[in-house]
């Protein structure tokens, strides 16, 4: 197979559009623009039906993860909808620079289209320095990657609070139009001093949402844990934060950014560890702290203006890993499932659906492994191990956590 694949040069700036895969709607609605700001002509993808399935099967080796499956196929059938010009696209895959097959979707995705759209170039978005001499036309300058970074937070604020709005609402729909128009004025702000107001951002967050009318009644809570995709990905995990708001529950998911704080945390324990030369090391421990920081700083806001819960403490959360499994398990999400597992439990919320997609060695033992030693430590965790693969039933899925939620309704009526 032909291995000189199709640069993204810096004419395409102009003509081409960048497809690229949903996986947290709210977060990637804010990096949408961020790229348009830069001049980029950007389309987050939503296509979601069974096609895209199909066209994974199709397109990508079974041994490979669920979520690469996802990704390839939601590409090849947005390149056959017609509703682009293939002649004018290209395709962004983010890369995590992490040992694991996330690192290499990048060449399954160029292998998968390469026989039907050989000129299509695959662009990479990366911290890591990965594929530097292959889009010359996409570059992302320093201050795009703040913007990302503060966009990231953001996210994660508007996504804590509104899950924990959502619930209570009185009137059905408020918290979601409070949400798209909070998500305008953040992108509004998007090249100018305004974004990078952390405090000011964070309160207006708070006392909008506050604004809303609640009814706070006892609801059950449901953490979310497991691999990134499957994770936060309504697509990967059939809408699983629908179906739970659906059972009456309250959904807990964590931030993206305690992914992002655990691969710098990664690169960084095994420079130290192994004495490698990983220039990059020395600038993930900078950039750590002051991601710490920020961390430390909107939680502070959040639990002095608002009754809200606050993120996990990164700090607390590794502090809670190294009690569970090695900090040097650290392919895929490593360690950071049973901190966040153990996290959850450790606030008060016991029910834990933790998503595993096949394929995912990693995964399957971080999580599904892992299970037992977080009910020894934690005896009153509640959870459930669900697997996604393009062969599972959404019906089936669904009645194992409705199984768990028996469990956690019997729980909380022992404990009234
Ligand atoms: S962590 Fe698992 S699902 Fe995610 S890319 Fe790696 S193998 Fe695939």
């Amino acid at each position: 197979m032909e291995t000189n694949y199709p640069k993204f040069t810096k004419e395409m700036k102009k003509t081409h559009t960048i497809l690229f895969p949903d996986m947290l709607p709210i977060h990637f609605d804010l990096f949408q623009s961020i790229f348009e700001k830069e001049g980029y002509k950007v389309a987050c993808l939503h296509n979601s039906s069974r096609k895209v399935v199909d066209e994974g099967l199709m397109h990508v080796h079974n041994d490979a993860c669920y979520p690469a499956l996802l990704v390839i196929g939601q590409f090849i059938d947005a390149l056959k909808s017609g509703e682009y010009d293939v002649d004018h696209v290209a395709l962004l895959m983010s890369q995590t620079g992490g040992g694991c097959r996330a690192s290499n979707y990048i060449n399954l995705i160029r292998k998968a289209i390469y026989d039907e759209y050989p000129s299509i170039p695959v662009v990479s978005l990366n911290f890591s320095g990965l594929e530097k001499d292959k889009d010359a036309g996409f570059k992302l300058k320093l201050k795009d990657y703040l913007r990302l970074i503060y966009c990231a937070f953001y996210g994660d604020i508007l996504m804590n609070i509104y899950n924990q709005v959502l619930p209570y609402e009185v009137n059905v729909g408020d918290s979601k139009k409070l949400l798209t128009s909070l998500a305008s004025k953040i992108k509004a702000q998007i090249g100018t001093r305004k974004l990078y107001k952390l405090k000011k951002n964070t309160k207006m967050i708070i006392d909008e949402f506050s604004k809303i009318k609640i009814n706070k009644t006892d609801k059950i809570k449901v953490g979310i844990v497991g691999e990134i995709y499957v994770k936060y990905s309504p697509l990967a995990n059939n809408h699983l934060e629908d179906f739970l708001h659906k059972e009456g529950c309250e959904v807990v998911v964590s931030a993206l950014m305690d992914f992002i704080m655990y691969s710098c945390d990664a690169t960084i324990w095994n420079h130290d560890t192994y004495k490698n030369k990983n220039k990059i090391a020395f600038i993930y421990k900078i950039f750590y702290k002051i991601m710490y920081r920020f961390q430390k700083k909107i939680n502070k806001i959040i639990t002095s203006h608002s009754d809200y819960e606050p993120f996990h403490d990164f700090e607390r959360l590794k502090a809670l890993s190294q009690e569970l499994i090695s900090e040097g398990v650290v392919m895929g999400e490593g360690w950071l499932i049973p901190a966040e597992m153990a996290a959850l439990v450790e606030g008060g919320c016991n029910n834990i659906v933790t998503c595993q997609p096949f394929g995912c060695l990693p995964n399957h033992i971080v999580s599904k492994g892992m299970q037992r030693t977080i009910k020894k430590h934690y005896p009153k965790a509640n959870i459930v191990a669900i697997d996604y693969d393009a062969g599972a039933t959404q019906v089936n899925q669904e009645n194992r956590i409705k199984l768990m939620l028996s469990n956690a309704k019997l729980e909380s009526m022992d404990n009234k």
